[in-house]
């Protein structure tokens, strides 16, 4: 035996093939893996880490850098521009073509950079995303992650975990799993820990729980049997799934407008080249050179790079405010969102409870104490009672310590819990009722449970101790304890018949201070019973109830407030009671906290009816996780954005079906991120917010970046094109051109993708879904602008002609000009949404000025300095027409601010 043992461990060891472990006892199992039911040891685990490898699923291979940098030059773009260079070159107007191969090379390094940064800004926020797994080490449960995990470690899993490894089930209390990833069957399987014999298919092997699969409900434990690779996911998947893209709707518009432009500018370009060569009799070389600049000029060459990167710091900057973002599309639309549908327990609140009141047959006890200490008074009518002097907080205090998977932790001087926190307040009552947690629970002994689940809100255990007797305890939603109850127990210790509306009095009180209410029941059972049905929750005899109070978070207030003025609903839904649900409302501040729709008056309501009812209340209560599908769904038909929180497993389709789903970070379970947009590492309201702001910041960046761009390409297309139609020579040379798209544009660009959040961006209404980012007015504003390059730039370039300047001087006045004016423009968009100008206008951020830095001494450089002035066929400019060039940009910054503020006056006082 022993042999026969070992030799299977040496089969494990090398192959790692053994494929009937749910045909072998759970005994037999932790044997052979030299596990025990308690798991192993830290040492041995980090030993057997170091043999079998991390439990991942391989990689795909990456492209190499190589192949990422060749494909920057995929593009139609670049592609253009080349074959300029081939024509360029055929002409052998070296220059050019050497700047236009340098400035292809520049696009493409940048891009390539900037990809590998989007790419590892995403990298980190899926390892912030890994999985955790809950094991059993050194006799201990611990949350670890689930890479970590090793063939002999137990594990614990729950509703809404994803399997972290393939596992033998040592218990499984109603444990189902969905494993249609492996059998294609989505329909979920219960498991049970009793071998299964003979080799039937992976979706029979009730005795296993598979790495991948997520549980749906229950609750379980399993040694693991194989991880990483050797899994059963791993042999058929292999690979890791492929890396996401990094891109949004508004990009991928935005990409197909330039395609689109790119398109249109070609056909023109080639209108006009037979125009001017075969009706005006121009010469080719000169002509094909402008007509070169006349395509690089409109193109907006710089546009993507700057959007890309727009959306990587947004990105960046959600995840420093703990919103960590799971699809960049998200960034968008969570910047529209109109309603948020919030849970209340941990989110609006901080999720610290603490026991205050129990009530018992004999009344109200108010309990004493700071957080989880298990220290603090408990009195009756002010009057202190010692532990075991009331027998029926006895038995409460048992019911607390058993009907509960918490375990309170010291550390130092501060007590935590491990677990529910509202567990955690049940232990500490406990040991304020002079019941030690540990003590009872070896005493009695658990022999099976129904987890809580938020569709019954209750949990139920049975236990035994050694003297062979047997209770059922179960806690959950006073309602529902109450209508399993046939007696209570009264002050004598006797039973005598429940009454239920004295209990509803008493809830209603306790509820209406916004304390979370909670009841005990329990039965005494034949010793032989040593399963648990719902069907057993029955004849019960009701123990007390508590009152607990769970904070509200001062920051959530602060949010709620925030999204008050911001034109944001916000609504709770929560599955606790109607009362508590309301003054918690009340206490940050929602809308209307004193209509609360019950989960049951949900079901009553058709859709119509629900659809009207739906705006003007804001707290739900008793809820259950169908609920808020029925609740998205008809916010939705009212055109509303909604974004909805959850943390469990059914919440899933309802975080699937919202614009936005937000899973909890910290409380929430694996199946509720992956169905999420959007991930909250501290579990925190006033992080949505944030993201909210962050969110509407960059779609403000992305107009801006857009709507400073567009008018200088407009503008130097319509400069070149009234060139050539006038048949005048060129008042800004290709060269000159491309050095304005490519240098000026992306680097002033790029200011704007980091503009911060200005105080208006929170007290506007949300922006309709899918509003045109072109909208009329922007539309008006790049026609005007374009109008005003071109006029100005004519304007300069004519009157240094007029001067008798030589050629290059004048174009050099052109270019200048064409500068300028982009960069008042740039100084202009910074605040084109709000209708005074004060000084943050110039209180540009350090991104601006720094640019703007770069840009001047650029620019110097590029008129001054001699050997560029080769190069670009520049030449100095006198100090007096230079002070005309700048003063074209003050003129130009006047007037577009001047049309604004009169614009949006008007506008207000339409509205
Ligand atoms: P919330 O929206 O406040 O998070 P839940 O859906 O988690 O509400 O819980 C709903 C109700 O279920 C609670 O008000 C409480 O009465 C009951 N409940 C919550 N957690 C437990 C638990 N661990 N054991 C028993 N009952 C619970
Ligand atoms: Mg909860």
């Amino acid at each position: 035996m022993k042999a026969s043992q070992q030799d299977r461990q040496a089969v494990a060891d090398e192959a790692r093939i053994i494929e009937d472990w749910h045909a072998a006892s759970a005994e037999s199992v932790l044997g052979t893996l030299q596990s025990a039911p308690g798991g192993l040891a830290e040492d041995d685990a980090l030993a057997r880490l170091q043999r079998h490898g991390y439990n991942r699923l391989p990689e795909a291979p990456r492209p190499g850098v190589f192949a990422r940098f060749l494909a920057q030059f995929h593009n139609i773009l670049i592609y253009v521009l080349l074959a300029c260079a081939g024509v360029t070159a055929l002409l052998q107007h070296w220059v050019d073509t050497i700047v236009i191969l340098a400035v292809v090379f520049a696009n493409a390094m940048i891009g390539f950079i900037q990809e590998g940064k989007a790419e590892s800004a995403m990298d980190a926020i899926r390892r912030i995303l890994a999985p955790q797994a809950s094991v059993y080490r050194d006799g201990q449960r611990r949350s670890i992650a689930a890479d970590g995990l090793v063939p002999g470690d137990v594990v614990f899993v729950e509703a809404g975990d994803k399997v972290p490894a393939d596992l033998r089930l040592l218990q499984a209390h109603g444990l189902s799993a969905q494993e249609a990833i492996l059998t294609g069957e989505s329909v979920p399987v219960s498991k049970r820990s009793d071998a299964v014999a003979g080799m039937p298919p992976l979706g029979d092997r009730t005795s296993m729980a598979f790495a991948g699969t997520l549980v749906t409900a229950g609750q379980g434990r399993g040694v693991v049997v194989a991880t990483g690779a050797h899994t059963e996911l791993g042999r058929i998947s292999g690979m890791l799934a492929q890396v996401e893209e990094l891109t949004t709707p508004l990009v991928r518009q935005m990409q197909g407008f330039a395609r689109w432009l790119t398109f249109l500018i070609l056909a023109l370009s080639v209108v006009l080249l037979a125009y001017g060569y075969f009706v005006v009799g121009q010469d080719f070389a000169e002509l094909f050179m402008a007509v070169v600049s006349l395509a690089v000029s409109a193109i907006p060459e710089g546009l993507p790079a700057v959007l890309s990167i727009t959306l990587a710091l947004g990105a960046q900057a959600m995840a420093r405010r703990n919103a960590i973002v799971r699809r960049l599309p998200a960034i968008e639309t969570i910047g529209s969102v109109s309603v948020i549908c919030t849970d209340k327990t941990g989110t609006l609140t901080r999720n610290e409870m603490m026991v205050v009141s129990v009530l018992g047959a004999r009344g109200l006890y108010a309990v004493e104490g700071t957080g989880y200490e298990p220290a603090g008074a408990v009195r009756l009518d002010t009057a202190q009672v010692e532990p075991g002097e009331h027998a029926v907080l006895d038995e409460l205090a048992r019911a607390f310590a058993l009907c509960n998977d918490a375990t309170l932790q010291q550390h130092d001087d501060a007590w935590t819990v491990a677990g529910d926190p509202m567990e955690g307040a049940l232990l500490a009552c406990a040991a304020k009722l002079g019941t030690n947690a540990h003590d009872m629970r070896t005493e009695w002994t658990r022999t099976d449970a129904i987890p809580f689940d938020a569709r019954h809100a209750y949990m139920a255990t049975l236990n035994h101790d050694h003297e062979h007797r047997a209770f059922i305890l179960v806690k959950g939603a006073p309602e529902r304890i109450l209508a399993m109850c046939m007696h209570q127990r009264a002050a004598d210790g006797g039973d005598e018949p429940v009454a239920p509306s004295h209990w509803q009095r008493e809830i209603d009180a306790v509820a209406a201070q916004g304390q979370r209410v909670l009841a005990f029941a329990q039965r005494a059972v034949e010793p032989g019973q040593t399963v648990l049905e719902h069907s057993d929750l029955a004849r019960l005899t009701l123990l007390g109830m508590v009152g607990m109070i769970d904070p509200p978070r001062v920051e959530a207030t602060q949010a709620v407030a925030e999204c008050r003025t911001a034109g944001i609903r916000v609504k709770m839904i929560t599955g606790d009671h109607a009362k508590t649900a309301a003054a918690i409302g009340r206490q940050v501040g929602l809308v209307n906290a004193n209509t609360v729709l019950t989960g049951s008056d949900l079901d009553a309501l058709g859709d119509a009816a629900l659809a009207a009812a739906v705006n003007d209340c804001d707290v739900f209560a008793r809820t259950s996780p169908t609920h808020k599908l029925r609740l998205v769904t008809a916010l939705q038909a009212q055109g509303k954005t909604v974004a909805m929180t959850g943390d469990g497993v059914n919440d899933a389709p309802a975080l699937k079906r919202a614009d936005i789903g937000i899973a909890m970070g910290r409380k929430g379970s694996e199946a509720a991120r992956e169905a999420s947009d959007l991930v909250l590492a501290d579990d925190n309201f006033a992080s949505i917010v944030a993201a909210v702001r962050e969110g509407r910041t960059v779609y403000n960046n992305i107009r801006k970046v857009i709507s400073w761009m567009l008018p200088t390409n407009a503008g130097e297309a319509l400069i070149i094109s009234l060139a050539l139609m006038a048949g005048f020579a060129l008042p800004v040379i290709p060269i000159q051109i491309l050095w304005i798209n490519l240098v000026t544009e992306a680097t002033l660009g790029l200011a704007l993708a980091f503009e911060p959040a200005d105080a208006a961006t929170m007290r506007q209404a949300p922006r309709p879904r899918h509003a045109a980012i072109l909208s009329g007015a922007l539309v008006w504003h790049i026609a005007l602008v374009s109008l005003l390059f071109l006029g100005f730039t004519y304007g300069v370039y004519l009157y240094a002609i007029g001067r008798g300047y030589p050629l290059e001087l004048a174009r050099t006045l052109a270019l200048n000009t064409i500068v300028v004016l982009e960069l008042f423009h740039l100084f202009f968009i910074r605040n084109i949404d709000s209708p005074r100008l004060g000084w943050h206008a110039l209180k540009a951020t350090p991104a601006v000025w720094l640019t703007t830095g770069i840009l001047v001494v650029a620019q110097l450089a590029v008129t001054y300095v001699p050997a560029l002035q080769a190069v670009f066929g520049t030449a100095a400019v006198p100090m007096a027409d230079a002070l005309l060039v700048v003063g074209t940009g003050v003129l130009l910054f006047a007037i577009v601010e001047t049309e604004k503020q009169l614009r949006l006056r008007l506008r207000s006082r339409h509205a």
